[in-house]
């Protein structure tokens, strides 16, 4: 496929573009949507205990046929499980539903509670060859700075929400100063018809005969940015992921780095987005 990697601060190499399964429900929908991926050449899934659909995500790939190695899988860890000996348990429970010897990259979803014994027990999964990667997610630069100085091991990604209408600027500064790689959730901005109807992304997607969601995704990548759009639609996976035949100029970049307002005015991050 033609899709580009980013190294990480371990020294691995993600796939800069992926799959993301985010509310697609476990009744045969995910096993479809993430085969339907697979075939059109995406090589990541970003999936979690949360979302209830590891067990599906596991058998699409196994169905594919596609060697293990070829393809990056990430899951999460949810709230309940931080508990050190409760999170071990829940890293081979993950494993089990996705039915994998190792998983490519493992996060500590929400970073409240015992964070620390989280990390700690990932720390040792990832030296067991558990898990290949370790990160965080939705840490603010405040959060950061409470708990990764003291963690042993420096998170290889922080995922957290970001669109052109939410760059995370300060937070992209301190993450940078570690060489910690920024992933987004919600790139699309969950659909925003605000976003979509934002006229400076309408006239880069005239120019250059490519659809609004294609610039979004485009600009994010070129800003460095690990992204895995969500869509149960097929017509959508296979549109989402071809953004690698074109690039923005620097001066197209600074105009949509101009629509950042850090999220002020947007819905709220926890609530569902919609699928139309
Ligand atoms: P997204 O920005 O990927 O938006 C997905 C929605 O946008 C779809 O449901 C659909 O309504 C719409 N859409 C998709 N393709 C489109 C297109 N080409 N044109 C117009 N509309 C389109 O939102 P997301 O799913 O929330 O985020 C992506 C992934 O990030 C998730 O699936 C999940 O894996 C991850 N995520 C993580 C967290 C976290 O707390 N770490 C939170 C939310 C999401």
């Amino acid at each position: 496929t033609n899709i580009p990697t980013f190294k990480l601060n371990d020294g691995t190499e993600i796939p800069s573009f992926g799959f993301g399964v985010f509310q697609i429900p476990a009744d045969g929908t995910t096993y479809k949507a993430v085969s339907d991926a697979l075939k059109l050449g995406y090589r990541h899934i970003d999936t979690a205990v949360a979302y209830f659909n590891e067990q599906e995500v596991g058998k699409a790939i196994k169905d594919s046929g596609i060697p293990r190695d070829q393809i990056w899988v990430t899951s999460k860890m949810w709230l309940q499980d931080y508990a050190y000996e409760d999170a071990k348990k829940a890293i081979d429970l993950s494993l089990k539903k996705l039915g994998l010897d190792y998983i490519d990259l493992y996060l500590i979803h929400q970073p409240y509670g015992k964070v620390d014994e989280a990390w700690k027990a990932m720390e040792e999964a990832k030296k067991a060859g558990k898990i290949r990667s370790i990160g965080v997610s939705n840490m603010t630069p405040k959060i950061w700075n409470k708990f990764v100085p003291k963690f042993a091991t420096m998170p290889s990604v922080n995922q957290v929400q970001f669109d052109p209408y939410f760059q995370q600027k300060e937070l992209r500064q301190i993450m940078a100063k570690a060489h910690v790689t920024l992933e987004a959730w919600g790139p699309l901005g969950q659909g925003s018809k605000e976003l979509f109807s934002e006229p400076l992304l309408n006239d880069l997607a005239k120019k250059y005969g490519k659809d609004v969601g294609q610039i979004i995704l485009r600009f994010e990548h070129q800003e460095g940015v690990i992204v895995f759009p969500k869509s149960v639609h097929e017509a959508r996976i296979k549109s989402n992921k071809d953004i690698f035949d074109f690039e923005l100029t620097s001066d197209e970049m600074d105009s949509i780095r101009a629509l950042d307002r850090n999220g002020k005015g947007m819905h709220n991050p926890d609530a569902p987005g919609v699928e139309d």
